[in-house]
């Protein structure tokens, strides 16, 4: 079986959703400056909304932080209204692009069809690392479908893609129901479900590449009260933090907690 412990370089990811203007996107920004000298470069990544973004890098851009994109449109240029391509957001400062938030699948309808297509435009992108989201909603947690629906949306969003030895992909999981509840999955759970998706992964890709090209994150009401319990967990590569990146002070002491466990 798996090691113990994720032995990787861990990443904190903030996903600021659509809550703060450009203005407190600027704000939090400045803010962030201060508190995240700390880190090493690239273990901390911001993302912003699309209109923030540039602003947001300019801050930053002397500063351990990284940005990414929250979405990512499949194609590079053309008559898409509305949309924003991986190219474009590169050009804007991006190395990440969040593929797949539970959120853009409920209201936006985003399937892993479209995930799919996503990932590939990311990955045929030099410079761009795709976090892709997974994770069951609480009827197929409460049903026992959860194993199943892991495997199946890796298999529909991963299916097909071969990596380059330099590319990696972040996969999210994150369990719906825990998104913005306030209530995090145990810890236990969470290394359980993490294990599912280490060994499907290992399955699709071979454990080499499963290993070297791939972290596994986990996302869904971590805050620095209960950080402590998701460090040095087997295959936690880090986290994807939504509430509590709203808040320089709160994010920069979750991603202390969890990158204190990091490989130096
Ligand atoms: C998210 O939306 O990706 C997320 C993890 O949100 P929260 O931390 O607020 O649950």
């Amino acid at each position: 079986m798996e090691s113990v412990k994720s032995s990787k370089n861990k990443i904190v990811i903030a996903n600021w959703k659509m809550k703060l203007s450009l203005k407190e996107s600027i704000d939090l920004a400045n803010d962030l400056k201060n508190y995240c000298k700390v880190f090493k470069k690239g273990s901390v990544v911001v993302c912003p909304n699309f209109m923030s973004i540039i602003e947001v890098k300019k801050i930053l851009k002397d500063t351990p932080i990284v940005i990414g994109s929250q979405d990512v449109f499949w194609e590079q240029q053309g008559a898409y209204t509305g949309e924003v391509s991986p190219s474009m957001v590169l050009e804007a400062g991006c190395e990440y692009a969040i593929i797949g938030h539970s959120e853009r699948r409920k209201y936006m309808l985003e399937n892993y069809e479209m995930i799919h297509q996503k990932l590939k435009a990311v990955l045929n992108t030099d410079g761009i690392t795709p976090i892709v989201c997974i994770g069951e909603n609480e009827d197929e947690r409460k049903t026992d479908r959860r194993d199943f629906v892991l495997v199946h949306q890796l298999q529909q969003s991963l299916g097909g893609i071969s990596l380059l030895e330099n590319q990696q992909v972040i996969i999210a999981y994150e369990p719906i129901w825990a998104i913005g509840s306030g209530i995090a999955i145990e810890p236990e759970e969470a290394v359980y479900a993490h294990k599912i998706i280490k060994l499907t992964l290992n399955d699709m890709f071979g454990p080499q590449v499963s290993s070297n090209n791939f972290k596994i994150i986990y996302g869904g009401s971590i805050s620095s009260k209960i950080v402590k319990d998701f460090v040095d967990l087997e295959n936690i590569d880090g986290l994807l933090v939504g509430g509590a990146s709203l808040n320089a002070e709160e994010f920069c002491k979750v991603a202390k907690a969890m990158l204190a466990s990091s490989k130096k």
